[in-house]
């Protein structure tokens, strides 16, 4: 084996243009910039010849529903097709390619999560759009249609029989689509940390919202407040969610790696800087080789400053390199 290929089998990337086919408008910042604006600071920093290229396929109907109903499913179909400007909410803004590009966007953590279980890749970063934790069974919300990172802990459940699924949310939004997804299930620990409810969006993700029925202790939400930064992230990762993720002993992470909770992003009033998101990932990347051979995706959920997206995500996928 070369160097090159020796270093080509570290991270894989998932990425395609068509995710830039999913438009929301002139004035919306959920936008195809946001990954041109990625590739690019990825490209310029030579990691695209570094990483493991994994080619997206479209989800199937019946993997998108192992979270969502059908009925959600077939209704984005068809607003999609009529022209609608957007599903439920008008911030879920659609065209009709958008669906489509859902599809894509799901199948695509999906295919990152086989090449990890095949060995062929170590770990992988999903570079995808429309993000997806905010997205309800039933209910596109908060730019979200379908709930990518949830579809892809119950396909690597059921595809490879993995029972225990850790997904880490640091998007400074709460994600109530997975946690109402995952909140009576004991084998999936979701723990978020997000700016508190009663100052931010979407005003669930409250510190005693912790499970139900038999999922009572496999939710943990960290709430932080407004100008909460590098010190308050440290303390809640020690404390409470490095205790609980290695009492889980997950068979596999995901991350919900949105990237505006940065003091510079427009959306929230998180204070951390770039180097935050960096030792969040290594922390996450020491557990999964403890716990789980090192298997760990992480997957693109918000972010809306080009500047932080610019350097934070190549700092990112630089880590899950190995470099
Ligand atoms: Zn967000």
């Amino acid at each position: 084996m070369t160097y090159n290929q020796a270093v080509a089998a570290q991270a894989g990337l998932v990425y395609d243009p068509r995710y830039l086919a999913h438009d929301t408008g002139c004035d919306h910042c959920e936008s195809p910039e946001r990954l041109e604006v990625i590739l690019s600071a990825l490209d310029r920093a030579g990691l695209l010849a570094r990483v493991q290229r994994i080619q997206p396929r479209p989800a199937t109907p019946e993997e998108l529903c192992l979270v969502h109903s059908s009925s959600h499913v077939e209704r984005l179909a068809r607003v999609c097709r009529d022209g609608q400007a957007y599903i439920d909410v008008p911030d879920c803004a659609i065209c009709p390619a958008s669906f489509d590009v859902a599809f894509l966007a799901a199948g695509g953590i999906l295919a990152a999560g086989d090449a990890v279980m095949e060995g062929r890749v170590a770990r992988a970063f999903c570079a995808v759009r429309p993000p997806g934790h905010h997205a309800e069974r039933d209910r596109s919300l908060g730019f979200c249609l379908f709930n990518n990172v949830a579809i892809a802990a119950r396909y690597l459940q059921q595809r490879w029989r993995l029972k225990r699924v850790l997904i880490v949310d640091w998007d400074v939004h709460h994600g109530n689509g997975t946690q109402h997804v995952f909140e009576d299930d004991p084998d999936v620990l979701y723990c978020s940390l997000h700016e508190h409810p009663a100052w931010n969006y979407p005003g669930t993700g409250w510190d005693s919202e912790d499970g139900t029925g038999a999922g009572v202790g496999a939710t943990v939400n960290i709430s932080m407040l407004p100008g909460s930064g590098d010190s308050q992230y440290r303390q809640a990762f020690e404390q409470r969610l490095l205790p609980a993720a290695e009492r889980f002993e997950p068979q596999f992470v995901l991350i919900s790696a949105g990237f505006d909770a940065h003091q510079a992003d427009p959306l929230a009033r998180i204070e951390l800087k770039d180097e935050s998101f960096d030792w969040m990932l290594t922390v996450l990347m020491r557990l999964a080789e403890k716990c789980c051979h090192g298997r760990l995706v992480s997957v693109l959920e918000g972010g809306y400053d080009p500047g932080v997206l610019r350097r934070c995500v190549s700092a990112h996928v630089r880590l899950l390199a190995g470099q």
